[in-house]
């Protein structure tokens, strides 16, 4: 029933999976860090018991991408008593903190990214599904000058992508 269900069941999701290589930003992170609290604690916030509650569901499997109105059923799921509320203000103090990163499809469609590498999105229409583009794997050619006394940042590419109209 789950989005998450479909992006790791996607055919296409499969499929870059097994062409990549996988980023490991969490093994990088434990092996920084001893447990979500030290993790927590070194990215300069207080670990709560919420905010580790959280922790421990957001990186306990591999990279993702998630909502917060899926991680509140996740964590209702798993008996964290949390509000919607909550959950965005938590994941948000994640973002800042550089735990996680922002991937906002459109004004009314945010996810967050436990991969804070590099990489770019495809992004399936109709099926609120995210799939990334590997870091190298797009090009970009000819961005524009910014203006004056300003630089680039970074280059955030959402491909959308629906399902191939019939040959
Ligand atoms: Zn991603």
């Amino acid at each position: 029933m789950s989005r998450r269900t479909s992006w790791v069941t996607h055919a296409m999701a499969d499929q870059l999976l097994t062409t990549r290589i996988m980023p490991t930003d969490r093994a990088h992170a434990l092996r920084r860090h001893a447990n979500v609290r030290g993790m927590l604690r070194d990215s300069g916030l207080r670990p709560t018991r919420q905010r580790i509650a959280l922790a421990e569901i957001l990186f306990a499997t591999g990279n993702r991408h998630v909502s917060a109105e899926q991680l509140h059923e996740e964590a209702l799921t798993a008996r964290v008593p949390v509000s919607l509320a909550t959950v965005y203000n938590t994941l948000h103090q994640f973002t800042e903190a550089g735990l996680l990163r922002e991937v906002a499809v459109d004004g009314s469609k945010t996810y967050f990214d436990t991969n804070t590498s590099d990489h770019h999105h495809f992004f399936v229409e109709n099926e609120n599904v995210v799939i990334d583009i590997p870091g190298d794997g797009l090009m970009i050619d000819n961005l524009p000058q910014p203006p004056a006394g300003m630089e680039i940042a970074r280059v955030d590419v959402i491909v959308r992508i629906r399902p191939a109209r019939g040959n």
